[in-house]
Protein backbone atom coordinates (compact mmCIF):
# COMPACT_ATOMS: atom_id res chain seq x y z
CA UNK A 1 0.00 0.00 0.00
CA UNK A 2 1.15 3.58 -0.64
CA UNK A 3 2.58 5.41 2.28
CA UNK A 4 2.69 9.17 2.50
CA UNK A 5 4.53 11.27 5.19
CA UNK A 6 2.67 13.77 6.45
CA UNK A 7 3.60 16.94 9.26
CA UNK A 8 0.69 15.29 11.85
CA UNK A 9 -2.35 12.89 11.78
CA UNK A 10 -5.71 15.24 11.45
CA UNK A 11 -8.80 14.79 10.46
CA UNK A 12 -7.93 16.22 6.85
CA UNK A 13 -4.74 16.07 5.67
CA UNK A 14 -3.60 18.07 2.13
CA UNK A 15 -0.71 17.22 0.06
CA UNK A 16 2.14 18.25 -1.56
CA UNK A 17 1.49 19.02 -5.06
CA UNK A 18 4.52 16.79 -5.32
CA UNK A 19 2.93 14.24 -3.49
CA UNK A 20 -0.36 14.68 -5.38
CA UNK A 21 1.37 14.11 -8.75
CA UNK A 22 2.93 10.98 -7.63
CA UNK A 23 -0.82 10.13 -6.60
CA UNK A 24 -1.60 10.30 -10.04
CA UNK A 25 1.00 8.49 -11.75
CA UNK A 26 -0.15 5.46 -9.26
CA UNK A 27 -3.28 6.17 -10.79
CA UNK A 28 -4.86 6.17 -7.75
CA UNK A 29 -8.57 7.37 -7.68
CA UNK A 30 -10.51 9.10 -4.97
CA UNK A 31 -11.91 6.13 -2.61
CA UNK A 32 -8.69 4.37 -2.81
CA UNK A 33 -6.93 3.83 0.81
CA UNK A 34 -3.03 4.67 1.43
CA UNK A 35 -1.18 4.36 4.41
CA UNK A 36 0.25 8.01 6.40
CA UNK A 37 2.65 8.30 8.80
CA UNK A 38 4.16 11.51 10.35
CA UNK A 39 7.78 10.22 10.95
CA UNK A 40 7.63 10.08 14.68
CA UNK A 41 6.14 6.52 15.16
CA UNK A 42 2.44 6.85 14.71
CA UNK A 43 0.47 5.54 10.97
CA UNK A 44 -2.88 5.71 10.53
CA UNK A 45 -5.19 4.64 7.03
CA UNK A 46 -6.30 7.39 5.14
CA UNK A 47 -9.04 7.41 1.83
CA UNK A 48 -8.10 9.73 -0.80
CA UNK A 49 -11.45 12.16 -0.98
CA UNK A 50 -10.13 14.75 -4.19
CA UNK A 51 -7.40 14.48 -6.33
CA UNK A 52 -6.77 17.07 -9.19
CA UNK A 53 -3.85 18.79 -11.25
CA UNK A 54 -2.08 20.20 -8.19
CA UNK A 55 -3.68 19.30 -5.16
CA UNK A 56 -4.57 15.74 -3.16
CA UNK A 57 -7.02 15.49 0.26
CA UNK A 58 -7.31 12.47 2.35
CA UNK A 59 -9.41 12.20 5.10
CA UNK A 60 -7.98 9.89 8.39
CA UNK A 61 -8.92 6.36 8.83
CA UNK A 62 -7.95 3.93 11.88
CA UNK A 63 -4.46 4.02 13.15
CA UNK A 64 -2.81 0.64 12.82
CA UNK A 65 0.30 -0.96 14.58
CA UNK A 66 3.41 0.69 12.99
CA UNK A 67 6.50 -1.64 12.74
CA UNK A 68 8.13 -2.05 15.40
CA UNK A 69 11.05 0.06 16.80
CA UNK A 70 14.44 -0.77 18.88
CA UNK A 71 13.76 -1.17 22.65
CA UNK A 72 15.36 2.50 22.81
CA UNK A 73 16.66 5.16 20.04
CA UNK A 74 20.20 4.38 18.69
CA UNK A 75 22.34 7.17 17.78
CA UNK A 76 24.80 7.15 14.89
CA UNK A 77 27.66 9.33 15.43
CA UNK A 78 29.38 9.46 11.82
CA UNK A 79 32.33 11.54 10.82
CA UNK A 80 31.76 13.68 7.49
CA UNK A 81 32.84 11.58 4.40
CA UNK A 82 33.29 13.19 1.23
CA UNK A 83 31.18 13.02 -2.48
CA UNK A 84 27.67 10.59 -1.74
CA UNK A 85 28.98 8.20 0.62
CA UNK A 86 27.30 10.03 3.70
CA UNK A 87 23.93 9.45 1.68
CA UNK A 88 24.75 5.58 1.43
CA UNK A 89 25.19 5.75 5.03
CA UNK A 90 21.62 8.02 6.06
CA UNK A 91 19.76 5.93 3.57
CA UNK A 92 21.19 2.17 4.73
CA UNK A 93 21.10 2.97 8.49
CA UNK A 94 17.81 4.08 8.08
CA UNK A 95 16.74 0.87 6.80
CA UNK A 96 18.73 -0.55 9.99
CA UNK A 97 16.42 1.08 12.47
CA UNK A 98 19.04 3.88 12.92
CA UNK A 99 16.76 7.16 15.03
CA UNK A 100 19.48 9.35 15.15
CA UNK A 101 22.54 10.83 13.08
CA UNK A 102 24.72 12.54 14.50
CA UNK A 103 27.10 14.11 12.05
CA UNK A 104 30.57 14.91 13.66
CA UNK A 105 33.88 16.61 12.56
CA UNK A 106 36.27 14.94 13.28
CA UNK A 107 40.93 15.42 13.30
CA UNK A 108 41.19 13.39 9.96
CA UNK A 109 37.39 13.81 8.79
CA UNK A 110 37.14 13.67 4.75
CA UNK A 111 35.84 16.95 4.78
CA UNK A 112 35.55 19.90 7.52
CA UNK A 113 32.16 20.90 6.75
CA UNK A 114 29.08 20.29 4.86
CA UNK A 115 26.14 22.51 3.49
CA UNK A 116 22.85 23.20 3.78
CA UNK A 117 21.78 21.90 0.72
CA UNK A 118 23.35 19.07 1.37
CA UNK A 119 21.57 18.71 5.02
CA UNK A 120 18.61 19.32 3.37
CA UNK A 121 19.61 16.14 1.02
CA UNK A 122 20.17 13.74 3.89
CA UNK A 123 17.03 14.68 5.46
CA UNK A 124 15.42 13.60 2.21
CA UNK A 125 17.16 10.58 1.90
CA UNK A 126 16.56 9.80 5.49
CA UNK A 127 12.77 10.19 4.34
CA UNK A 128 12.65 7.95 1.11
CA UNK A 129 14.47 5.27 3.10
CA UNK A 130 11.81 5.44 6.22
CA UNK A 131 8.44 5.20 3.70
CA UNK A 132 10.91 2.61 1.46
CA UNK A 133 11.21 0.18 4.91
CA UNK A 134 7.95 0.81 6.34
CA UNK A 135 9.22 2.70 9.45
CA UNK A 136 6.79 5.08 10.89
CA UNK A 137 10.10 6.99 12.17
CA UNK A 138 12.35 8.93 9.89
CA UNK A 139 15.54 9.38 11.81
CA UNK A 140 16.64 13.04 12.39
CA UNK A 141 19.77 13.98 10.74
CA UNK A 142 22.13 16.18 13.18
CA UNK A 143 24.22 19.14 11.49
CA UNK A 144 28.10 18.54 12.68
CA UNK A 145 29.26 18.43 16.30
CA UNK A 146 33.04 18.99 17.33
CA UNK A 147 33.86 14.66 18.42
CA UNK A 148 34.86 16.41 21.63
CA UNK A 149 30.60 17.86 22.21
CA UNK A 150 29.69 13.97 22.50
CA UNK A 151 28.38 13.74 26.00
CA UNK A 152 29.04 11.16 28.05
CA UNK A 153 26.80 7.79 28.07
CA UNK A 154 27.46 4.53 29.44
CA UNK A 155 25.93 3.11 26.58
CA UNK A 156 29.05 4.30 23.86
CA UNK A 157 30.43 2.48 21.30
CA UNK A 158 33.28 3.66 19.06
CA UNK A 159 34.28 1.13 15.92
CA UNK A 160 38.23 1.45 16.19
CA UNK A 161 40.38 -1.35 14.46
CA UNK A 162 42.52 -3.38 17.06
CA UNK A 163 40.30 -3.35 19.44
CA UNK A 164 38.75 -6.70 21.02
CA UNK A 165 35.24 -6.07 23.04
CA UNK A 166 32.04 -7.04 20.91
CA UNK A 167 29.57 -4.73 20.78
CA UNK A 168 26.85 -7.50 21.41
CA UNK A 169 28.41 -8.32 24.32
CA UNK A 170 27.88 -5.44 26.08
CA UNK A 171 25.08 -3.97 24.59
CA UNK A 172 22.55 -3.10 27.32
CA UNK A 173 18.76 -1.52 26.45
CA UNK A 174 18.13 0.33 29.65
CA UNK A 175 19.40 3.14 27.78
CA UNK A 176 19.73 4.06 23.83
CA UNK A 177 23.30 3.10 22.42
CA UNK A 178 25.27 5.79 20.53
CA UNK A 179 27.52 4.06 17.99
CA UNK A 180 30.61 6.26 17.14
CA UNK A 181 32.60 5.18 13.45
CA UNK A 182 35.37 7.56 12.23
CA UNK A 183 36.53 8.61 8.70
CA UNK A 184 38.83 6.88 5.96
CA UNK A 185 41.63 8.09 8.00
CA UNK A 186 40.43 7.07 11.47
CA UNK A 187 40.42 8.48 14.92
CA UNK A 188 43.96 9.92 16.56
CA UNK A 189 44.85 7.95 19.60
CA UNK A 190 43.51 11.19 21.18
CA UNK A 191 40.00 11.02 19.78
CA UNK A 192 40.05 7.58 21.00
CA UNK A 193 40.73 8.23 24.56
CA UNK A 194 38.62 11.41 24.91
CA UNK A 195 35.98 9.02 23.87
CA UNK A 196 37.28 6.27 26.44
CA UNK A 197 37.34 9.14 28.93
CA UNK A 198 33.23 9.76 28.35
CA UNK A 199 32.08 5.82 28.62
CA UNK A 200 32.59 4.82 25.09
CA UNK A 201 33.63 1.55 24.61
CA UNK A 202 36.23 0.54 21.59
CA UNK A 203 34.96 -2.05 19.65
CA UNK A 204 35.78 -4.39 16.93
CA UNK A 205 34.24 -5.27 13.70
CA UNK A 206 36.20 -8.07 13.16
CA UNK A 207 39.71 -8.48 11.84
CA UNK A 208 39.45 -6.66 8.14
CA UNK A 209 39.57 -2.70 7.92
CA UNK A 210 36.22 -1.73 6.63
CA UNK A 211 35.42 1.44 4.52
CA UNK A 212 34.17 4.51 6.48
CA UNK A 213 31.06 4.24 4.64
CA UNK A 214 30.91 0.40 5.45
CA UNK A 215 31.56 0.43 9.07
CA UNK A 216 28.58 2.26 10.73
CA UNK A 217 26.26 -0.43 8.45
CA UNK A 218 28.46 -3.12 10.43
CA UNK A 219 27.64 -1.20 14.02
CA UNK A 220 23.74 -1.14 13.09
CA UNK A 221 23.80 -4.26 11.06
CA UNK A 222 25.21 -6.56 14.62
CA UNK A 223 22.48 -4.75 16.28
CA UNK A 224 19.63 -5.71 13.65
CA UNK A 225 21.01 -9.43 13.52
CA UNK A 226 20.08 -9.19 17.92
CA UNK A 227 16.51 -9.47 16.18
CA UNK A 228 15.23 -6.01 17.48
N1 LIG B 1 43.66 3.41 9.28
C1 LIG B 1 42.41 3.70 9.93
C2 LIG B 1 42.49 3.22 11.39
O1 LIG B 1 43.34 2.40 11.71
O2 LIG B 1 41.63 3.63 12.20
C3 LIG B 1 41.31 2.99 9.19
C4 LIG B 1 40.04 3.74 9.28
S1 LIG B 1 38.65 2.85 8.65
C5 LIG B 1 38.89 2.98 6.91
C6 LIG B 1 37.34 3.96 8.96
C7 LIG B 1 36.58 3.75 10.25
O3 LIG B 1 35.83 2.55 10.16
C8 LIG B 1 37.42 3.60 11.50
O4 LIG B 1 37.74 4.84 12.08
C9 LIG B 1 36.51 2.78 12.40
O5 LIG B 1 35.58 3.62 13.06
C10 LIG B 1 35.80 1.89 11.41
N2 LIG B 1 36.40 0.56 11.21
C11 LIG B 1 36.81 0.04 10.03
N3 LIG B 1 37.20 -1.23 10.17
C12 LIG B 1 37.04 -1.54 11.47
C13 LIG B 1 37.27 -2.73 12.26
N4 LIG B 1 37.72 -3.84 11.72
N5 LIG B 1 36.96 -2.69 13.58
C14 LIG B 1 36.48 -1.56 14.15
N6 LIG B 1 36.27 -0.41 13.47
C15 LIG B 1 36.53 -0.40 12.15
Amino acid sequence: MHRVRVDFLQESITLTAREARHLRVLRLTPGDIVRVFDGHGQEAQASLVRLDDELAELRLGALVDAAPETPQPVTLAVALLKGDKLTDVVRASTELGVSRIQLLSTRFADVPEIGNAKLQRLDRVAQEAAKQSRRAVVPVVLRPIPLSALPETTQGFVAHPGSTSRLTALLDWSVGPTLVSGPEGGFSEQEIALLRSRGYHAVTLGQRILRAETAPLALLGAIAATGV
